[in-house]
């Protein structure tokens, strides 16, 4: 794994795309890619993802703002003149070709010479497992080694950078979790730095080095997956990223005097926050938000703190999901092992405490 901490081999710079809506569609974009890193583009729908990755194949030109590869803005270099690799979620193989054919493509249009051509195609089917399936035609692959193809075909060229469009959201579940590791294991070994656009968050987690998670054009957040689960910097990434509950919270007046941060729920008292987790300049009884992850929450007979009534309880094989309804109505999940004490408090209509590790919680400003 290469980390963000090497030198940085592209760098996205106040990178916008406007089509004339109400907001740019790619609005400031700015991170950097060290080279051989793996970073995903994560976000709903809409969010600018293939916009970003339109600007960097060169088939949008930005409306302001700078890609920068190896020290030079490559913005107005035509496709062609940029070395990228493309594998898009339609494998858009050539139906009529061999396999060969279709890796040997890129490398025909570059005028590469024959044996050349041959060594390397037969080095890129090598690398996505495919060696002796060069004289198939496309229509005798199943749909995930069609993408192993279209994969081969764009690492063959040696591109400085492998740009993939969602490409295993046309697969079935079961091939869609093998090619998450072919596809990490092929990028490892090859070191091409990579760009993975994706909307599925479980995709992002497991195969990335770094995620970019993107929201109404905007980043959100860049950081591991450790990083973007655990400490999100925003609600928007802590929901969006797993799940999350979301609980309204005010500081309690008293807080300032004693210096200890308390935080209430209709008057009820949430576990401590940590000292660093409460926003910067914040006054008694601002309004915040207590976010926790389901798994995270913990219930107990009900002795003071934050109580709930348990409306609901659903065994999902590996867990059991818990609805929880706090004074005042406010829903939260918790999730919790089956078989054990809590998974015995949880019974519909019960009242439970409902508490969490303080280091569980962040707490942004509503
Ligand atoms: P994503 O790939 O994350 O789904 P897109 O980059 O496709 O997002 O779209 C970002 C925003 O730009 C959306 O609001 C979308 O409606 C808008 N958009 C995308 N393509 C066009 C287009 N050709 N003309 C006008 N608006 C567009």
């Amino acid at each position: 794994m290469t980390l963000a901490t090497s030198p940085a081999h592209i760098k996205i710079d106040n990178l916008t795309f406007d089509y004339g809506g109400d907001r740019p569609a790619v609005d400031r974009l700015s991170f950097e890619i060290a080279k051989g890193e793996f970073i995903g583009l994560l976000g709903p729908s809409g969010c600018g993802k293939s916009t970003t990755l339109r600007m960097f194949a060169g088939l949008l030109a930005p409306t302001s703002g700078a890609i920068v590869i190896g020290g030079e803005n490559i913005v107005s270099r035509p496709p062609w003149e940029r070395n990228l690799g493309l594998v898009f979620q339609s494998y858009a193989l050539f139906p009529h070709m061999t396999v060969a054919q279709n890796v040997a493509f890129g490398l025909r249009l570059r005028k590469v010479g024959k044996e050349e051509t041959a060594s390397r195609v037969a080095q890129a089917l090598r690398a996505v497992r495919l060696d002796g399936f060069g004289s198939r035609r496309p229509a005798e692959l199943s749909g995930g080694q069609q993408q192993r193809v279209a994969i081969a075909r764009a690492i063959v060229i040696e591109p400085e950078i492998l740009l993939l469009d969602e490409p295993l959201s046309n697969l079935d579940a079961r091939l869609r979790d093998e090619m998450r590791f072919e596809i990490r294991d092929i990028q490892s070994r090859t070191g091409i730095t990579t760009l993975f656009v994706t909307h599925d968050q479980q995709e992002a987690l497991t195969m990335c080095d770094r995620i970019a998670v993107m929201n109404g054009g905007k980043l959100e957040q860049i950081g591991t997956p450790v990083e973007v689960y655990d400490k999100a910097a925003t609600p928007f990434v802590a929901g969006f990223i797993g799940r999350a509950n979301s609980i309204p919270a005010t500081l309690a007046s008293t807080a300032a005097a004693t210096g200890a941060p308390q935080l209430l729920h209709e008057g009820q008292p949430l576990p401590p926050p940590v000292a660093d987790e409460l926003p910067a300049g914040i006054s008694a009884n601002a309004r915040l938000s207590a976010v926790v992850r389901p798994h995270a929450v913990r219930l107990s007979r009900p002795e003071g703190g934050l109580t709930a009534r348990v409306n609901r309880s659903v065994f999902v094989g590996n867990m059991i999901e818990v609805e929880l309804e706090l004074a005042g109505g406010h829903k939260m999940v918790a999730e919790l092992l089956p078989g054990g004490e809590e998974a015995q408090l949880a019974q519909p209509g019960a009242d439970v405490a409902v508490t969490w590790k303080s280091n569980d919680m962040r707490i942004f400003a509503a």
